[in-house]
């Protein structure tokens, strides 16, 4: 989502460690990639091997800037050290895949996003991209909604962004950021 680009370049520096939690197609991890710099660094995760593939080949030279693993977000902290300023979760399926769509689950999405927010810098950024037109995606939109209502307000600032005026189940984009200074 567009949108998200801009929120998140305005947290993400030159040497930055970010996660890329739904690799997919790759879009996001080239994003990424350009925005840590060289000195930074995009861990990306996927459990379709197809997307590292795909990604890896998109990425070029911006490959060296990244880590491509295969393996369920849930398992961030196996995988990515504290301090990371930003996360980006793409949910739902790919477009190109319909029936054999491997899709992001309610618990598994939740787990990640737990995780994340135990590696996620003071003053660092989740983005969800949630979609809810297709089966299961009410569920997951509810525990993600669940999940986020519950954070703590003065150390998690939760905002939803939304198109009102399009058909077809737009997604939404729920952009979490963690306070810099908590004031308990
Ligand atoms: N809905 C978006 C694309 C989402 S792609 C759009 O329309 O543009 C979501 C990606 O998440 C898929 O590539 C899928 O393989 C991946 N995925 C699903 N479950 C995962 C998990 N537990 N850990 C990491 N990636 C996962």
């Amino acid at each position: 989502m567009p949108h998200s680009k801009q929120l998140l370049k305005e947290v993400i520096s030159e040497g930055d460690i970010v996660v890329d939690a739904t690799m997919g197609n790759g879009n996001d991890t080239i994003f990424l990639a350009q925005a840590v710099g060289p000195t930074g660094k995009v861990y990306a995760f996927d459990i379709q091997q197809q997307a590292l593939e795909a990604t890896q080949v998109r990425l070029g030279d911006l490959y060296s800037r990244t880590e491509l693993i295969l393996d369920s977000h849930t398992r961030i902290k196996d995988y990515v050290p504290e301090g990371i300023t930003a996360a980006v979760f793409n949910l739902g399926f790919l477009p190109n895949q319909h029936e054999t769509a491997v899709i992001t689950q309610p618990d598994t999405t939740v787990q990640a996003l737990e995780a994340t927010l135990q590696v996620l810098k003071p003053g660092g950024m989740i983005t969800i991209a949630v979609y809810d037109g297709h089966p299961g995606g009410v569920e997951e939109r509810e525990a993600v909604l669940g999940f986020a209502r519950k954070l703590h307000a003065k150390r998690y600032q939760v905002v939803r962004y939304e198109v009102v005026n399009q058909q077809n189940h737009p997604p939404f984009l729920l952009v979490i950021e963690k306070t810099s200074r908590p004031t308990t």
